[in-house]
């Protein structure tokens, strides 16, 4: 598994750095991808959004 330098920003094989010596604990976790996000907010919004609909539905 490929882990990653913070100090150099280059990909390292094994547990040490070979250009900077840093020992490097656990592989970058990969950043939530902004379209996910924004997926998720979506998703949220229309269910408040329903939520909302099925009350107003439900109290007439
Ligand atoms: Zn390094």
């Amino acid at each position: 598994m490929t882990k990653w330098c913070e100090t150099c920003d280059r990909p390292v094989e094994g547990e040490v750095c070979e250009v900077c010596g840093n020992p490097i604990g656990s592989p970058t976790p990969e950043p939530m991808p902004l379209r996910w996000k924004f997926f998720v907010v979506a998703t949220a919004i229309y269910l408040v959004w329903r939520l909302y609909q099925l009350i107003v539905w439900l109290t007439h």
